[in-house]
């Protein structure tokens, strides 16, 4: 049996070792008779299960003690709507960063809820790159300052992180936890869908800071309210279980491979190679500024859309799926999470050279 090389944006590529450590515990976890998915949430073996998960989190991540980490379900998705329900606070206003789909979703979820100012906007260059904050106009009696860190299908990512004052800033790091150092005490919440760079879809993780929590105005509906799970420790209902097994496991192997510093590393390097390879063609294109390129995706266009077609039956024969661009802006896009390995992207880049020799 092979595995391919699966560039998909998610639910994306997960680490080989983990999927089989989950294989060899599917029917007998650790000798108690069952597997995970069978497991009583409540019961003490699950428990130890999810409290590993959020230890080795919040060791991952340095997360500080007045953080609460949430496991929740619903995605990033549901997170553009519980933000303004619970982060609002009365205030009526909050400020977003626009910065292409991603963050145009969150905005016009927030919109239901309340005024959303747009503070800066990437929309004059296409969404081709990540506004400076000396641009901003920000407004210091905003609820929250939203930005989306990386944007995965522009292949947009931020290298910096913005300073809000005492204005919380809240960020979708859906495709970009994990894969870099951050300080979570810059923070007021972050949030991420699991299916990128964490682990399976139905998870997904909320950190927020403690003075955020129990604002709401109003009271919202307990499922919506991050009260609620922070009071049940993420076990108000029937958590995502064996979608948090799996995440733990991936937080074990990252923390077995030298941690965020160490995928940090690893991710400059394989996105090098691809930038770099791109840096010396005109047979591919990336429309992003350089400085503002992502790690974590890269999308890239043939200078001939009819060879498209060609380029995946290609890479497909080759071992390489799902490097289809998405639909919105066509193309290509190569999505290279912590759990792609270099030889991933060196065959990549290999076989994009060949093409181009074949084709160009
Ligand atoms: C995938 C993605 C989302 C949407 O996530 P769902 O889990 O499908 O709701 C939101 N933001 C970013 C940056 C994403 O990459």
């Amino acid at each position: 049996m092979s595995r391919v090389f699966n560039f998909s944006a998610g639910p994306a590529t997960l680490p080989e070792e983990v999927l089989r450590q989950a294989a060899e515990e599917m029917v007998d976890w650790h000798g108690s008779g069952q597997s995970v998915m069978e497991m009583s949430h409540r019961g003490k073996e699950f428990m130890g299960i999810a409290a590993a998960a959020e230890a080795d989190l919040r060791e991952l991540m340095g997360i500080p003690a007045n953080y609460k980490v949430l496991f929740l379900q619903g995605g990033a998705s549901l997170q553009f709507e519980m933000i303004p329900i619970n982060l609002l606070r009365g205030k009526g206003t909050a400020d977003y960063v626009h910065t292409g789909e991603w963050a145009k979703k969150a905005i016009k979820a927030a919109r239901i809820f309340g005024n959303v100012n747009v503070v800066a906007s990437a929309e004059d260059k296409a969404f081709t790159y990540a506004p400076a904050q000396a641009g901003w106009k920000l407004d210091k009696n905003a609820a929250y300052v939203h930005y989306t860190a990386n944007e995965t299908i522009g292949g947009v990512e931020f290298q910096w992180t913005p300073e809000t004052g005492d204005v919380p800033l809240v960020c979708d790091m859906s495709s970009n936890i994990l894969s870099r150092a951050i300080d979570v005490s810059k923070y007021g919440l972050i949030y991420a869908g699991a299916q990128k760079n964490i682990g399976p879809a139905g998870l997904t993780i909320v950190i927020v800071r403690d003075d955020l929590v129990g604002k709401a105005q109003p009271t919202p509906p307990p499922m919506l309210d991050y009260k609620t799970h922070v009071d049940a420790e993420s076990m108000y209902n029937t958590p995502p279980t064996y979608s948090i097994y799996i995440a733990g496991l991936v937080f074990q192997w990252l923390k077995k491979n030298g941690g965020v510093a160490a995928m940090e590393r690893k991710n400059v390097e394989k996105s090098k190679l691809l930038y770099d390879y791109l840096g010396t063609t005109d047979f591919y294109r990336n429309p992003v500024n350089p400085a503002d390129r992502s790690r974590m995706n890269v999308p890239f266009t043939l200078k001939d859309a009819a060879l498209d077609e060609a380029f995946l039956k290609g890479a497909k024969e080759r071992g390489m799926t799902q490097l289809k661009g998405h639909r919105s802006v066509g193309g290509m896009r190569a999505s290279i999470y912590n759990a792609m390995p270099v030889a991933g992207v060196k065959a990549l880049v290999d076989y994009m050279r060949e093409f181009e020799k074949s084709h160009g």
